[in-house]
This record gives structure tokens, sequence and C-alpha cells, in this order.
């Protein structure tokens, strides 16, 4: 050691760490593992839930998410049974000064679920479904996942909007928007949330409504996890049971004409009827056909909530224009649709994407969408085009931050792959993709599509005239950032912070 307190770096030109740093290190280390073992220790005293550190077995499972690519350690991992426990883990990441993220599902391809060095409040375990029949709402808890709302409410012949797959967490999904197969016929998962229970910053429990803390409710309708840990939702929930629904396929030298086809019939389609549109490669399984697979094709997949016969005579114009090559569209329980895609898109997958709200569907769009369709690289890689018309246009620009009510598609371009050696190659074919289509978008894209670390511009193009009310809200609510593992939005400067209610 030097008389400045410096270490003595001096070493041969061997090189290797010099002895002064061996024990420099291991006393480091030795400190850094009692502290660690302190705090979990804590922790773990205060809560219901299991707590897990590093050191503990099942750690490496726990700080999983559904994107091999992210691979983030925290100091630990607070699996909360309830919502006293959530309190408590709230106040203990504030006392020490602990990053914190929040995980629902797991899903979100960013990872923005788990963080490095820090707290994560995991809700997995919070997890139920109560039906109200008769009032036709669901309460539901934090950690669930949309498999387990399907499975709850279609025994009683309902449905809450969500997505297409149904091991996405209800929670990130939710507060990001939530689009899927009942958006034009329902509007987004955001428009049928009547309610939440939210724990702020401080960790004051709260409720979040129309007539409770209304700011905050807007806030938490597509303003992602900034503004608390939501411990309970409460949504209203529609008739639906069975549908007549699923994929039908046509050729890639098909695919402009059936996707100009598609831009006009699904802006005046009747909200019972929802179809996105698709690139993909057909996989080598059932029910495909063999000759169809590894073939890259488009398609698009139908969800309508009324009779087969119905959605014959809505789709008889199509199979007049263009006859599909192969189709796996028939009536079946909602819960079905809602997990067809499951067994492709399992967890454990490398998944980069890049999103873009879109309001016009230009023959030269179309023309470079096919351009890249053709160069998808890898079986599972695809790009989706959900529509976010009909009842979702009924909310106007401001009702919620999710502002882009004006689009008629929320496009998403997926590359996935289940080997980590393809990372490169996927993150590429969908920056291109995307690069090349950003111009005939409409600015913003779901922040539920996005990456991390997108950029701060990205999500004020996202927010548009929203961003700066969100600002408000968040410096309200949380004005020292304390939940900034998500699509951040810093507290607006200079906002009074003394009353939270209102
Ligand atoms: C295969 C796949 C399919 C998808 N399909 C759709 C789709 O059809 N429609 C659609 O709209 N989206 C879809 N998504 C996107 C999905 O909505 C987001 O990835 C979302 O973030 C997942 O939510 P989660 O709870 O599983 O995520 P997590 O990774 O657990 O959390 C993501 C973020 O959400 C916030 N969050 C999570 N739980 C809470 C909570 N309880 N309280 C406060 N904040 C919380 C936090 O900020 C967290 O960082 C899909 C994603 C994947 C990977």
């Amino acid at each position: 050691m030097d008389p400045n307190g410096e270490r003595d770096t001096e070493r041969s030109s061997l090189s290797g760490p010099t002895i002064d740093e061996v024990i420099w290190s291991a006393l480091f280390s030795a400190k850094e593992k009692r502290m660690q073992q302190e705090l979990t220790t804590q922790l773990r005293s205060q809560l219901r839930g299991v707590v897990i550190g590093p050191s503990d077995p099942g750690y490496d499972e726990a700080r999983k998410v559904y994107n091999a690519m992210i691979s983030r350690k925290p100091k630990l991992i607070a699996k909360c049974a309830d919502v006293a426990d959530v309190i408590t883990a709230v106040a203990f990441g504030r006392q020490h000064g602990l990053k914190v993220s929040i995980r629902g599902g797991g899903h979100n391809a960013g990872g923005l679920g788990v963080c490095d060095d820090g707290l994560v409040i995991d809700l997995s375990t919070i997890k139920y479904v109560h039906v109200d029949a008769a009032a036709g709402t669901v309460r539901v808890g934090g950690g669930t996942t949309w498999g387990d709302v399907d499975h709850a409410t279609h025994a009683f012949g309902l449905a809450v909007p969500s997505g297409i797959i149904s091991t996405t967490g209800v929670a990130g999904l939710t507060l990001g928007g939530g689009l899927g197969y009942l958006t034009r016929q329902f509007g987004l998962t955001i428009d049928n949330l009547l309610a939440a229970d939210v724990v702020l910053a401080d960790g004051t429990f709260v409720v979040a409504s129309a007539t409770e803390n209304a700011d905050l409710f807007w806030a938490i309708r597509g303003g992602g996890g900034n503004f608390g840990v939501v411990t309970s939702f409460l949504f209203r929930a529609h008739p639906v049971k069975a549908v007549v629904a699923g994929p039908m396929l046509w050729e890639i030298d098909d695919a402009a004409d059936v996707m100009k086809w598609y831009r006009e019939f699904i802006v005046n389609a009747p909200e019972q009827l929802n179809g996105f549109f698709a690139f993909m490669t057909v996989p080598p399984a059932p029910p495909f056909p063999e000759a169809l697979h590894f073939r890259k094709m488009c398609g698009i997949v139908w969800c309508y909530n009324g009779t087969q016969e119905q959605a014959e005579k809505l789709l008889a114009p199509l199979r007049k224009f263009r006859q599909p090559a192969f189709e796996f569209f028939a009536p079946m329980p909602f819960p079905v649709l809602n997990s067809m895609f499951d067994a492709l898109y399992t967890p454990g997958l490398q998944w980069y994407w890049k999103a873009d709200f879109v309001k016009e569907l230009s023959d030269k769009a179309i023309a470079l969408h096919v351009k890249h369709a053709a160069e998808l690289p890898t079986l599972h890689s695809t790009m989706h085009l959900y529509p976010i018309n009909g009842a979702a246009h009924r909310m106007k620009a401001g009702d919620t931050p999710w502002g882009y009510r004006d689009a008629i598609w929320s496009e998403v371009i997926v590359g996935v792959d289940p080997d980590p050696a393809n990372k490169d190659r996927i993150t590429a074919w969908a920056r291109d993709y995307w690069e090349a289509l950003h111009p005939y978008g409409a600015g913003g894209g779901y922040v539920n599509f996005m990456m991390e670390g997108e950029g701060e511009d990205r999500i004020r193009a996202t927010y548009g005239d929203n961003y700066q009310r969100l600002a408000r809200i968040k410096a309200k609510y949380d004005p020292e950032n304390f939940f900034r593992v998500n699509q951040n939005i810093p507290p607006a400067a200079g906002v009074n912070v003394s009353a939270k209610a209102g």
C-alpha cells in the first residue's frame, strides 16, 4: 500500500494479480458477502414470502426471465406473499437505497422485471382470480398470468381483453396498454380496467379508480410500472365463450396483394372480428402439412366472437379474392385461441423486438414489408400488425396516456431464436427491418414492445402530448424516481408533491 492509501499495482511483466490484490479482493469479497448475508437475513425476517439471494439454491431460476438474452443479477429477490410483503419490500428498498424492479409475469422482452445489484419485488406468488359473474367483473392478483384469467373467466362465459399468449403477465401487459384478440370489440385492456390497488414509492397503499386518486388511475392506464406496485386489478369482463378463430396462410408471393386487401377490410370490418397480419416461417409440426414446413408465408390470425355462419359470410370475399394455402380456422374456446402460440413461443428463447404505431399502410410500406419478410432469419422470427381500431378508437388521445388512439395498427418486428449464437443475427434483421419501415410509422411505438434503453426520445414520442402530464403525476407519486426500472418517465421538476390525494 502506498502512503496515499492506494494499492500497489506494480507487477511483473508476467502479469496476473499481485499478492496485495489477492488479499484485498478476498477481504473485499468477504465483506461484501457478509453485507449481502445481513441484507438477506434482515429482509427474510420481515416477509412471509421467500427471499432469495445470490448464494441461495434457486437463485438462477428465480432471476430468469422469459427472454433468455437477459441475464441480470439482483442482490435480493423478494417473492412477496401478500400486500403486506410488498409494502415491506418497498420500505426495505428505500431504507437500504436499493435499486428496485417490479416483476409480474417476467415476460418483458427488455427484462424490466429484473435488475442488476438491486431488489426484485416479485409478485409471481400473488396469483388469484375472483370472478363476480353477476357484476361482470374480475379481481386479479398482481402476479397472475393471462392463462389464469382465461381459465377462471371462461367457466362463466366471460373474458377480459388481453393479448395473444397466455403466459404473459397481467400486470405488465395491462400497465402498458394491452392489445390482443378482443381489442376491436372491447378496447385495450386498460379500457376495461376499473380499479387497481397500488403500493406507492413511500410505502402508502392506495386505491386508484375513477373516483379515488383519479390522476393515478389515469397514469397507470398506459404509463407502465412508473407509479407504484400494483397488487390487484379490477377488470370489466365481457361475454365471450367460443370464438371462430385461427390462422389463414398464403404464399409470400401473395403477401403484397393480401396485405392490400387486409388494409382496406380491417378498417371497415365489424368490431366482433379481429385479425392480425403476420409474416412467419411455417413450423415443422402439426397441424401444418409437411409440404409447407419451413416455408416463409404470410397470414392473418382471426378471432370472431359470433357464429361460424356469420364468420364465414364475413370472410367469403377474402376466400374469393385469394384462397388461403392453408387454414386452421374453426370454432374453439377462447382460452384455446389465447394459448395457441404458447408452445411455439416458450420461455427461454432469445428475443429482440422493435415497434411502431401505424396510421397508414402505403403501397411503398407494403413492398418494404415483403422484402424484409422474405429474409426472416429464423423459424420463430416474425412481424405482426395488430389492429387497434374499432372499440379502441372510442377512447380519445387524452383519455388515457396511451395516446395513439387514431393509429390503425401496432406493428412489431420480432427476431427470435433458441440459439444464443444467433443473437446478433436476429437483432440486426429486426433493426434493419424497423429502420426501413419507421419513416412510414406514426412516430411512437407501443411501450410493451420495446427493449430496454430505447431512449427518452422514443418514450416522449410514444406518449406525445400526454408525456408532460405523466411526468407531473410521477413527480407527485414518486418524486425521487424510486420506480425507475421501466420505460422510465422521470418526475417533472417543480411540482408540489405534498398532497397525494385527488
Ligand atoms: C411472447 C410475448 C407475447 C406478448 N404478447 C402481447 C400481446 O399480445 N399484447 C400486448 O399488449 N403485449 C404483449 N406482450 C408484451 C407484454 O405486454 C410486455 O412484455 C409486458 O411487459 C409483460 O408483462 P409482465 O408482467 O409479464 O412483465 P414483467 O417482465 O414481469 O414486468 C415488466 C414491467 O412491468 C411493470 N410491472 C410488472 N408487474 C408490475 C406490477 N405488479 N406493478 C407495477 N408494475 C409492474 C414493471 O415496470 C416491469 O418492469 C407480449 C410479450 C411477449 C414476450
